[in-house]
């Protein structure tokens, strides 16, 4: 059994429940173990249409909640999963220093590591994958992707990398047709081998089971190289609403064992921790 959720959203950026809603739904769920993993404040020049509150503004109040709640979750007879600090941080290698600020500016649990922008690009953003972006674009497009998160994740910035095939949201055929070919092998090798020679975790995530295409976060082409070559995995909801905290764990949990998984990792005070499931 799944005992942990290292990625969850809340109010502070376009999640649609506060934070203590989002704890007392990982108790009802059974969790031992639940991360608040709220977005990163994004630097000048870049914005996302998709937060509700002035995350920036709001960052600080947010983490202090989460602070409290985690020191009070440690207390000898507390009910309740522990509670972790993370951070969903937004890879923008043009603002290094920026990213390495934030960082440093809180005492995180964690950090995962997220490629929303590719070379200033929003991934998620349906506009940018309409039909006058050419299938060699498409494909030039993922691999790109995938070096970039070799980088990131050489960058030692982060513990974790998140959703870690994002870019097939818009593109989900295609990218499928990519990894069937043998030009992905490169790029998927460049970031996996990051990966495991820095013990740098990947997600393994339910959002992509919510939506149309019902793959989980990474496909399975990437399962079996990142089991190969020994990556450690993070299970993670991305849940921006109560309903979906911790769910369906049972699905991911089947999922990464068809792959010779056993057990999943957890970061506390950016150590990491082996959890079996
Ligand atoms: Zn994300
Ligand atoms: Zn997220």
């Amino acid at each position: 059994m799944i005992t942990a959720d290292m990625h969850n959203h809340t109010l502070a950026s376009h999640g649609t429940a506060d934070v203590a809603a989002m704890a007392a739904q990982a108790k009802a769920a059974g969790l031992a173990w639940f991360g608040f993993s709220e977005h990163s404040p994004l630097p000048g020049g870049f914005s996302c249409a998709l937060y509700t509150g002035d995350l920036a503004a709001g960052f600080p109040r947010y983490a202090a909640e989460v602070l409290k709640l985690r020191e009070k979750s440690a207390q000898p007879g507390a009910d309740g999963p522990r509670i972790l600090l993370g951070l969903e941080l937004d890879w923008l290698p043009s603002r290094l220093g920026y990213m390495r600020e934030l960082v440093a500016a809180w005492p995180f649990d964690y950090v995962l590591g997220s490629l929303h922008y590719l070379d200033g690009m929003s991934v998620g953003a349906i506009a940018n994958w309409g039909p006058e972006v050419p299938r060699e674009e498409r494909f030039a497009r993922f691999a790109a992707y995938f070096y970039e998160m070799a980088s990131m994740v050489k960058s030692g910035l982060v513990d974790v990398a998140s959703h870690p095939d994002f870019i097939k949201l818009r593109a989900v055929d295609d990218f499928h047709a990519w990894l069937g070919a043998a030009e992905s092998r490169a790029p998927l090798e460049a970031a996996v081998s990051a990966l495991s020679e820095s013990g740098t975790a990947m997600e393994v995530s339910a959002a992509g089971l919510r939506l149309d295409f019902a793959e989980p976060y990474p496909a399975p082409a990437i399962m079996r190289l990142a089991a190969g070559a020994g990556v450690d995995i993070c299970f993670g909801s991305d849940a921006h609403r109560p309903a979906d905290v911790g769910r369906p764990f049972d699905r991911l949990a089947s999922y990464a064992r068809s792959f010779g998984y056993a057990e999943s990792v957890i970061f506390i005070n950016r150590q990491k921790r082996r959890l079996a499931f």
